[in-house]
């Protein structure tokens, strides 16, 4: 058994590194308290690569694998969590079109992902469906030789920067298999959005789209009529592990901010390490982060190896969230006065962190999936 990254693993996590550090991690506090990202940060990602980091090299990317998709959203979430969800969904919608999409399809729309030209939201969640994501009700109407959308989607991440959306669509009344997948410019005539006011992750810019009567083509169907769904759930496979090494990360970083803190502040006439009551607290977080890591990291590595990774995925991404809230939290406290204030980065990574709960699938959403495999759908709730 082998622990560590290979020497070109390495050497992608110190690119990555030196990117995230340089180049976004000055922009975190002022994404954060204006609600946008900085103009130029989306280009900037293409030509650093991490948008077409898991799409082929024929169409733009680096062909890499799961494991340093991980290794590119670990560095650079350490400098901004909500800069990771464009390298997430380039990773996850480039999946979904690498492997349902037409020979046609991946080469017109595969080196815009990889290029960071075009920025993708999955556009999945409506107001009345989230965790029960196979009745969504926005419709896809067979009109002549196209299709016409009509309904409601909302908590798009990336929603109000998308040049692009795979929007799932009901194209029959059969539950599941009556979701469409359709990818289409977010620009196009009859779709509106408007932006959500979030807690947390707000340089993302989620938001609700409202569809019009938008019009679409047989050639924008993802993976075939009533294909959509079972598509994107395999995506969620491999997006959920992501999302855990992401939480851990933006909570790993709150936690070192406060082990130096506890290095340098003295209280009682010494430094707060002495105490046992920061120290131990401190270890136990740390503890957990690292087992959370090797669990998520795992998952990533079944992904690459051609294994079953859905349970280690679905377990990494709540357990990983619920362990990086809490190191987030116990992180503030340490810092005392200095962590409640937004000059301070604490309360950004605790936002973000409880954020990251929620997106791709709340801890309930996962553990039904783990559920069903450890008990058997028939005996699962
Ligand atoms: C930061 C962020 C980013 C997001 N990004 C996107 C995105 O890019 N695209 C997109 O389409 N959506 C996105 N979402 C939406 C997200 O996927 C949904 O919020 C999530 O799936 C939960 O759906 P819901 O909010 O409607 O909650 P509901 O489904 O209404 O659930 C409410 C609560 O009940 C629990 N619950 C529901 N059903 C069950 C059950 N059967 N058993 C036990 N508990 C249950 C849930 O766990 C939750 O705690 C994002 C959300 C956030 C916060």
């Amino acid at each position: 058994m082998d622990f560590s990254f290979t020497g070109e693993q390495q050497a992608l996590a110190e690119k990555v590194r030196a990117f995230a550090g340089d180049t976004v991690a000055r922009h975190a506090a002022l994404d954060d308290r204006e609600r946008t990202f900085w103009s130029g940060f989306f280009a900037e990602l293409g030509r650093a690569g991490l948008t077409g980091l898991a799409i082929a090299e024929e169409y733009g990317g680096s062909g890499l694998g799961a494991v340093e998709a991980g290794i590119a959203v670990e560095q650079l979430a350490r400098a901004e969590a909500t800069a990771c969800y464009p390298v997430v969904n380039a990773t996850l919608i480039g999946g979904i079109i690498s492997r349902s999409g037409t020979v046609r399809q991946r080469a017109e729309w595969l080196p815009a992902v990889a290029a960071g030209d075009a920025v993708v939201a999955l556009v999945l969640t409506e107001p009345g469906h989230g965790t029960d994501a196979a009745a969504i009700e926005l419709s896809a109407q067979k009109d002549g030789d196209g299709w016409i959308l009509s309904g409601t989607k909302t908590s798009i991440m990336l929603g109000m920067h998308a040049t692009h959306g795979l929007v799932f669509a009901r194209t029959s009344d059969d539950g599941a298999r009556g979701v469409t997948a359709f990818y289409l410019p977010l620009n196009r005539d009859g779709i509106a959005r408007e932006r959500l006011d979030d807690l947390g992750v707000r340089a993302g810019g989620r938001a609700t789209l409202y569809f019009a009567g938008v019009r679409a083509s047989d050639d924008e169907i993802v993976g075939g009529v009533g294909e959509g769904f079972g598509g994107v759930m395999r995506g969620f496979d491999h997006s959920r592990a992501l999302i855990a090494v992401l939480a851990i990360s933006n909570a790993q970083a709150a936690l070192d901010d406060a082990l130096a803190y506890a290095r340098e502040r003295e209280s009682f006439g010494q430094v707060l390490g002495k105490h046992q009551g920061v120290a131990f607290p401190l270890v136990e977080h740390a503890t957990r982060l690292h087992a959370a890591r090797l669990l998520a990291f795992e998952a990533l590595w079944r992904a690459d190896n051609g294994l079953d990774h859905r349970t280690e995925a679905n377990m990494a991404k709540w357990w990983a969230c619920r362990v990086g809230v809490e190191a987030a939290h116990q992180a503030l406290l340490t810092l005392g006065h200095r962590g409640w204030n937004d000059d301070h980065p604490a309360g950004r990574r605790v936002r973000d962190a409880i954020g990251q709960e929620i997106a791709d699938g709340t801890e309930n959403a996962t553990k039904l999936v783990v559920a069903r495999k450890l008990l058997g759908r028939d005996c699962a709730p």
